[in-house]
This record gives structure tokens, sequence and C-alpha cells, in this order.
């Protein structure tokens, strides 16, 4: 479904990704794991055709995101870490707005109820964003996400700042969403990727160290790479 093949990206001498690549399979959710500053936002930016590459080629379901990246993005829903959520808004004028954006062409009502309704977000629709908590807005920005019924998911960072609580919540939501969509799942917390992904990507300053099953890697995983994941 997700093909990454040698990407780089650099800013003036320095490397924020280098040539890294990997595949996600149909289906599968996988982690995409490193400490602050290791590229996980680039990548995730660069995948969802946000922002362009120096070298490497990505493919969703077949498609060049760099080369045809407005036919790439109507598959690929995006969480980015810091969502352009409008905080004069309600939540229902901001979902309707995306609708519009993404030129959806699914039954507009139907489908936001339906989105609404699998986030847990009916009963706060008709309140401005700016006075939801933290837990809700992560909850709308996985919402706008979802528009459309896109195969592909790629959320970043989604529990940064959340409650432990709230981080539960939104675990078990991303758990329950990967029965439908393959998704990608950027974090820097290495017990939220082994508690909900099948397969884990280390990436640390920009390069992949290590690749691997969430079975695999957690009897496997060297001192070097929990340090680097700072558990
Ligand atoms: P975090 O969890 O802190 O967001 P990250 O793993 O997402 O970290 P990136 O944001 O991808 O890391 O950054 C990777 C490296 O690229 C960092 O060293 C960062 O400072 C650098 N970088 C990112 N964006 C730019 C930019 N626009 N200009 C210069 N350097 C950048």
């Amino acid at each position: 479904m997700i093909e990454v093949s040698h990407l780089t990206k650099r800013y003036g001498e320095k490397y924020a990704v280098q040539d890294i690549s990997f595949d996600v399979k149909d289906g599968e959710i996988l982690g995409f794991l490193g400490p602050n500053g290791a590229g996980k936002s680039t990548t995730m930016n660069i995948l969802t055709g946000y922002l362009s590459s120096n070298e490497g080629t990505v493919k969703i379901d077949g498609v060049d995101v760099l080369e045809r990246p407005l036919e790439a993005k109507k598959n690929i829903g995006y969480l980015p870490e810091q969502p352009p959520l409008y905080p004069d808004m309600t939540v229902d004028e901001y979902l309707k707005f995306v609708f519009g954006l993404k030129q959806c062409k699914l039954g507009r009502e139907a489908h936001i109820n339906e989105i609404c309704g699998l986030v847990r977000i009916q009963n706060v629709r008709g309140r401005l964003i700016r006075n939801l908590s933290k837990g809700f807005k992560q909850r709308v920005g996985i919402a706008q996400a979802l528009i459309g019924n896109p195969d592909v998911l790629i959320l970043d960072e989604p529990t940064v700042g959340l409650d432990p609580k709230q981080i539960i919540e939104i675990r078990t939501l991303i758990k329950h969403l990967s029965r439908k969509h393959t998704v990608i799942l950027s974090s820097h917390i290495l017990p939220e990727v082994q508690s909900v992904c099948e397969r884990i990507i280390i990436i640390n300053q920009g390069q992949i160290v290590a690749n691997g099953t969430t079975s695999e890697l957690s009897s496997q995983l060297s001192s070097e790479h929990r340090l680097i994941a700072r558990i």
C-alpha cells in the first residue's frame, strides 16, 4: 500500500531524513518511532505530499505522491503534529469545511454523522473548537483525517499533550480505525507503538536503525535503541 524508496530531505547541509526505504502492507498498522528531531514529521509530511524531498520516491497504492500529489492525497487521511483546526468554527462547521476542501463525493450529512459517531464527538458538534479540551481537539483532528474514507491514515504524535485517560482512549480509537485503514502511527513513546502496532520502524538522526514486528523488536531491542526511544 505504501512504498518509500531512498527518501532524502536536506535543509542546507543538514539531513533531516537520509536515504530511508520501507513498505507498509495493505491493512497493516506501523509504528514510526523516534526521539525529538529524528525526522518523523519530515517523513510524514513527505508521505502525505505536503513537503518535497531532495531524493527518493513515495507511492501510495501505486500513485507517486511526489509526481501526482493531488491524486495521492485523496487516499490519505493526515493528522499532522499540529492540525490546522480553526478555533472560531464549530466542530460541525469545520468538518463541513474540510468535506468541501476534499471535494468529497459521498453524502455529506451521512458521512459526517458516521465519522462523528466513530470518533465520539457527536455531543460537541455545535461547540466552538477553541472551547474543546485537548482530547476532543485531537478527536476532531482524527475526524477531519477520516473525511473521504481514505485507505491510508497517517497520524503524527496523536497523543502528545494528552492526559493518561485521553491517551488510552485515543490509542483504543486508533486500534479500532486500523481494522478499516492502513495506519502509520508516528510516536516517540515505545510502549505506545508496542501496544497499538504490528510492526515498528525506529528512526534516529534521519536514518532507520531498526525495522521489525513488534514482538521481534520487543525482545531484540538493544539498550541503545531503548535509549534512542527514550523509554
Ligand atoms: P519532533 O518529535 O520534535 O517533532 P521529529 O522526529 O518529527 O521531531 P522533524 O521535525 O522531522 O523531527 O525534524 C528532523 C530534523 O530536521 C530536526 O533536526 C529539525 O530541526 C530539522 N528540520 C525540520 N524542519 C526544518 C526546517 N524547516 N528547516 C530546517 N531544519 C528543519
